[in-house]
């Protein structure tokens, strides 16, 4: 008698400030599967060119360089980390990928489509890592969230789903997060981050609009609970259906 286990693979994209992070991490967690942030490798590698001094403006000089560097991501939903090894030492990065300096260059590194390419391949490597052979107390299965999980990296996952929310619900969000604040001068600080970082990835990445089968969930009315609450629904529905043939 052959066993045969299912995993659950779960994308969701969704532009800045849509609490696709946090509610990601509370879904998988809820589902006892991984959790994948895709926007931390992104990060991490931005990082690892600032610090070798690496012109972002040359893209073939970008993706050399981010060939050169191993990624270590923990899926923990719990704890989710990032590291890079440089010149064979592992440097924990998961607070250094929040600074602004990196949120400021993060989307000229994404914007380079041989560093996609080879982020893209590390991230499936993830994915079926998670699926085919989970950390003990884990189901097989990942939530993971980016901007072209749905699209690009899994558009074979079980469920598919775009996070979004009205860019002012975003912007406040954001700002709160952030700086603890969203009045008037903290909403500006924002900006930049959220709309125009949003702008310009919007020329690299297809994640305002869901493709064919994705289901949008939109939390601009809804608080984090309700959000998470939205999203391990559309996952129960899609799963069910997936798993029968047949409409949830
Ligand atoms: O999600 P987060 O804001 O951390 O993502 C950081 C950046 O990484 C994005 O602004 C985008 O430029 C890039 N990104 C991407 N594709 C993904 C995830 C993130 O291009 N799947």
């Amino acid at each position: 008698m052959s066993v045969v286990t299912t995993a659950l693979v779960v994308a969701v994209d969704g532009p800045s400030g849509s609490g696709k992070s946090s509610v990601s991490r509370a879904a998988a967690a809820a589902l006892r599967v991984a959790f994948l942030d895709t926007g931390a490798m992104y990060r991490a590698v931005t990082w690892a060119a600032l610090e070798a001094g690496v012109d972002l403006s040359d893209a073939a000089a970008v993706a050399a360089h981010v060939r050169t560097v191993p990624l270590v991501v923990g899926t923990d939903p719990q704890a989710p980390t990032v590291a890079a090894v440089v010149d064979g030492t592992e440097v924990d990065l998961t607070e250094a990928v929040r600074t602004d300096r990196v949120t400021a260059n993060v989307s000229a590194v994404a914007a380079v489509q041989a560093v996609r390419q080879d982020l893209v391949l590390r991230q499936r490597t993830l994915i079926e890592a998670a699926c085919v052979d989970p950390e003990p107390g884990r189901e097989p299965g990942i939530v993971a969230e980016g901007r072209d999980i749905t699209t690009v990296v899994a558009p074979d996952a079980e469920v598919r789903i775009l996070l979004t929310a009205d860019e002012s619900v975003r912007l406040a969000r954001r700002a709160r997060q952030d700086l603890g604040s969203a009045d008037t001068d903290a909403l500006e600080a924002t900006r930049r981050g959220v709309v125009e970082r949003d702008r310009v990835d919007s020329r690299t990445t297809a994640f305002t609009t869901a493709a064919d089968g994705v289901v949008t969930v939109d939390s601009t009315a809804l608080d984090f609970e309700g959000t998470v609450a939205a999203v391990l629904e559309v996952v129960e529905g899609q799963a069910r259906a997936g798993r029968t043939g047949g409409p949830a």
